[in-house]
């Protein structure tokens, strides 16, 4: 479905800002592979890039590939810009580049829906989903092009139905140099944990794409050359379960069609592990791996931020479930939580071990406006604004420079070489055996896929076995997976290890933010071209 009825004719430029350096954008992982250069694609902008009247012309610039050029402003009427808090400030750099060419910008998407007041420099506020606001904005450019005197803020109130969203413009984006092709299937939880926004923004009645929409988006990306892996950003993808249940044929039937072309991951609680039939089908349609925002080894603080369904099965017991159907679980944790004690960083190191779980990403709490968290905490007096010597903006019950020292030390032990390579090992050899055995396809031997493992074995080998300040650890095990012809579970692991150990160095030093939210921002370390 697309805004109809719309008679002049616009040219909108789509800027999707760049990423501050976090744990979970892999820019050291980009240097190792051949060419890939962002993240994922944004699924919002592409959405609008699709939804706008047909005759509109439409140009798409991720700044994390490259940055907007004078030549991009001079050929727009129009920009619109879309990102999550961690951009914010490359957000409003946008604007007021756009500013500078006397063009209007509307900002859509998580962060302007959840903080209209972050962006007080923006012509246009798009606040909540595809909807009526969307049809207002785009029947006031049609009417006048030119910025309006004062901001307008636009409020969706009648959402477009997920069942009526267009195939995202994927064909706008440069697809082979991100590392994940993404998709959405559901939006909305619900559940109601303290600290997340979710269930305020999208709701917690999950609204839904039909099997068909995502069949369709599943063709459209690999007609765009999406190899290697897909990530629904769902919310939680067992947040409807039924509706899980009715996709997964669908995928299974796509994946034996297309020969297992693509690897599928997504976000889901980690009560999955009580759903043998749904494990069951994951598997069955190629799902690799499921983010689980496990938060917290400690019962106790997981009652307390309302995150209980994470104990309805004990939870070594669930990561183990999940890798038993060939799904690796990568892990969300937060430090700074109420009910942290000195003892909480040896209590959660000891799980990392016990879980063998590789890819953790460890983040002090922060409060997220719109969220029973900021409310409580605003209460207690306990949230501090705009100080950028902090990384985080809460009050914490134990001493700010406890909890950010215990933080580092989690990340300098965690993502030690050695042991974070001892829990690679045991996903090679236990979780990675346990998926579904699929055929090779034209695809997979092809020349084109070939040359592809071979530059990233080249890289590895040059940059982590020969440069690398951990090669003892890195031999040891390249070479055991060599013998055991694991070339596979090598690249992969490597892939994203060497992410995690640059990371990890950088964050314990001092370097890298505590926090995903942090005011302190910094620009990533890979520069886009
Ligand atoms: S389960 Fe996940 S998405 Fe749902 S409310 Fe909790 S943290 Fe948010």
């Amino acid at each position: 479905m697309r805004a109809e009825g719309i008679e002049a004719s616009r040219r909108i430029l789509l800027v999707f800002p760049r990423y501050t350096s976090a744990f979970g954008t892999f820019e050291n992982s980009y240097p190792l592979t051949d060419g890939v250069k962002a993240f994922m694609p944004p699924q919002g902008l592409l959405l609008i890039a699709a939804y706008l009247p047909a005759h509109w012309q439409v140009r798409f610039v991720d700044e994390n590939l490259r940055r907007t050029t004078r030549e991009d402003f001079e050929w727009a009427e129009a920009v619109f810009v879309s990102g999550m808090h961690i951009q914010r400030q490359q957000m409003n750099d946008i604007c007021h580049r756009a500013h500078d060419f006397d063009l209007p910008v509307a900002i859509g998407g998580p962060s302007v829906s959840a903080c209209p007041d972050y962006y007080p420099a923006f012509d246009y506020l798009h606040v909540g989903e595809l909807g009526d606001a969307t049809n207002d904005l785009i029947a006031r450019l049609a009417r006048d092009a030119s910025r309006p005197p004062e901001q307008v803020v636009l409020k969706t109130r009648d959402r477009v139905d997920m069942s009526e969203f267009p195939v995202p413009s994927y064909e706008l984006a440069e697809m082979k140099k991100y590392m994940l092709g993404s998709i959405q299937y559901s939006s909305g939880c619900p559940y109601q944990c303290e600290f997340c926004d979710i269930p305020g923004l999208y709701g917690r009645n999950p609204r839904l794409k039909t099997p068909e929409q995502i069949i369709a988006e599943l063709d459209k990306l690999r007609e765009c050359g999406v190899t290697g892996s897909v990530y629904f950003v769902d919310d939680n993808f067992i947040g409807n379960r039924k509706a899980a249940l009715d996709l997964l044929p669908h995928l299974i039937e796509w994946q034996k069609r297309t020969g297992y072309v693509l690897r599928l991951a997504c976000e889901a609680t980690l009560n999955i592990a009580k759903r043998p039939e749904i494990l069951e089908k994951m598997r069955e349609a190629f799902f690799v791996t499921i983010f689980c925002g496990i938060e917290t080894p400690d019962p106790e603080a997981l009652k307390q931020m309302h995150k209980d369904h994470n104990m309805m099965v004990p939870i070594l017991e669930g990561v183990q479930t999940i890798n038993s159907y060939g799904m690796e679980v990568v892990s969300g944790i937060i430090m700074g939580l109420d009910t942290d004690k000195p003892g909480t960083a040896d209590a959660l190191l000891s799980f990392i071990d016990q879980s063998k779980i590789p890819l953790l990403t460890i983040n002090l709490l922060q409060a997220l406006p719109k969220t029973p968290l900021w409310d409580r905490l605003e209460r207690e007096n306990r949230l501090v604004h705009d100080d950028e010597a902090r990384d985080s903006n809460v009050k914490f019950l134990l001493p700010y420079d406890e909890v950010v020292g215990s933080w580092k030390r989690c990340m300098e032990i965690a993502y030690d070489p050695e042991k974070l390579f001892e829990r690679w090992r045991h996903q090679c050899d236990y979780t990675f055996r346990n998926r579904l055995k699929v055929p090779l396809s034209p695809e997979m031997k092809s020349w084109a896929n070939i040359r592809r493992g071979l530059i990233m074995l080249r890289n590895i080998f040059w940059k982590v076995g020969v440069l690398g300040d951990y090669r003892r650890v890195f031999w040891k095990f390249a070479l055991e997976r060599l013998r055991r012809g694991d070339i596979e579970g090598l690249i992969q692991s490597v892939l994203i290890g060497h992410h995690l150990i640059v990371f990890a160095r950088a964050a314990s030093s001092g370097r890298q933010n505590a926090s995903n939210y942090s005011l302190r921002l910094r620009e990533a370390q890979v520069p886009a071209e």
